[in-house]
């Protein structure tokens, strides 16, 4: 086979990506990691880590990454710090391009993730980290004992992080734009069944209060005008998030909201093709999870490209993107 062909190309450098890395170059793989200008993942955005294992005092998460990425490197696989701009699936050895270089690879392993929808306010960037984050079960156990937590948004993330920071806070405080939540019933029920949770509806945060630490949040009622402040020690966004997955659009089977559709856990709609992490988990998004889906897509990719060395596997590939 050409020289410039890799077992596993693995884009994008967050925990699924890194530990994805990790894994196929000790796994005797010829590994290329692409990971972005900005490398690193969510984690980058993220103070202290207390719920990655092996960290007992916690570890900060640009840290936790670093170190991830030295573990690639030291594991064997070569890393380059460049986006991706293009792949090609309708060919074997898929192609996969950057700005200035094309690269070949008999397994690709997707792990660009996917990044929290903000509010855009001057406020919500001034205080990140420091009460404002897009994770409330990352962050919330760090205001354990608050005498309130708001939560922004009515989706499935939104009822999660209110019904988990309900056991760490006095009281909970859901605002949310409409006065109908879009979250699934199940997870209403568990919300409105919280005594400790209530909601204030049809309503938007204008501006996040706080000099160097949040200390409430100022709402609009959009059927009236009104304004309240609210008090409140921390305050999670939970208005979505968006797969970066738009390099896919077209060779990978997306769902509705971009997200990579996978089955048995990591294998995409193209044969020798694997998701991990954000980029197809919408459901638990944790570091540790993210890493546990890098993990089998290495796996998976090592067993692929032995079969196609051995002559077991024919890749079967897609006509043609769109
Ligand atoms: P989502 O379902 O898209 O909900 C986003 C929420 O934020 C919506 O209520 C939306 O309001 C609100 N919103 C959006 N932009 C806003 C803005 N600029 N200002 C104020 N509010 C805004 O997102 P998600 O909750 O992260 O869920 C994403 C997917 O993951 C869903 O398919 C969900 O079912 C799944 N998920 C599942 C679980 C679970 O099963 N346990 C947990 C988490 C996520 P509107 O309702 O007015 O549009």
């Amino acid at each position: 086979m050409e020289q410039d062909v890799y077992d596993v190309i693995v884009i994008g450098s967050g925990p699924a990506g890194c530990t994805a890395a990790i894994y196929a170059a000790r796994g005797g793989m010829r590994t290329l990691l692409i990971a972005g200008v900005t490398p690193g993942g969510q984690l980058m955005l993220t103070t202290i880590v207390e719920n990655f294992p092996g960290f007992p005092d916690g570890i900060m998460g640009p840290e936790l990454m670093d170190r991830m990425r030295e573990q690639a490197e030291r594991a064997g696989a070569e890393v380059i710090y460049d986006e991706v701009t293009g792949v090609d699936l309708s060919t074997y050895p898929f192609v996969v391009r950057t700005g200035g270089q094309e690269f070949r690879a008999l397994s690709i392993v997707v792990a660009t993730g996917a990044a929290s929808k903000w509010l855009g306010l001057e406020s919500e960037r001034r205080l990140m980290g420091r009460g404002v984050s897009g994770c409330a079960t990352c962050d919330a156990p760090l205001f354990r004992g608050a005498k309130n937590m708001v939560v922004v948004g009515g989706g499935d993330s939104a009822m999660e992080y209110a019904l988990f920071c309900a056991n760490l806070a006095e009281k909970v405080t859901v605002v949310h734009r409409r006065d109908k939540l879009r979250a699934s019933r199940a997870m209403q029920e568990r919300a409105f069944a919280n005594p400790k949770i209530t909601f204030v509806w049809d309503s938007v945060v204008e501006e996040i209060l706080g000099e160097d630490r949040v200390t409430g949040v100022r709402v609009r009622n959009l059927k009236t005008g009104e304004t309240q402040v609210i008090p409140c020690e921390a305050v999670f966004i939970a208005i979505g998030h968006a797969p970066a997955t738009e390099v896919f659009r077209g060779w990978l089977e997306l769902d509705e909201e971009g997200y990579i559709v996978t089955h048995d856990y990591v294998k995409t709609s193209v044969e020798g093709v694997f998701a991990a992490g954000d980029v197809h988990d919408k459901k638990y998004r944790q570091a540790v999870t993210a890493a546990g889906f890098g993990c089998i897509a290495a796996l998976e990719a090592i067993r692929f490209v032995e079969g196609v060395k051995l002559g077991i596997v024919k890749p079967r590939i897609p006509a043609s993107g769109s």
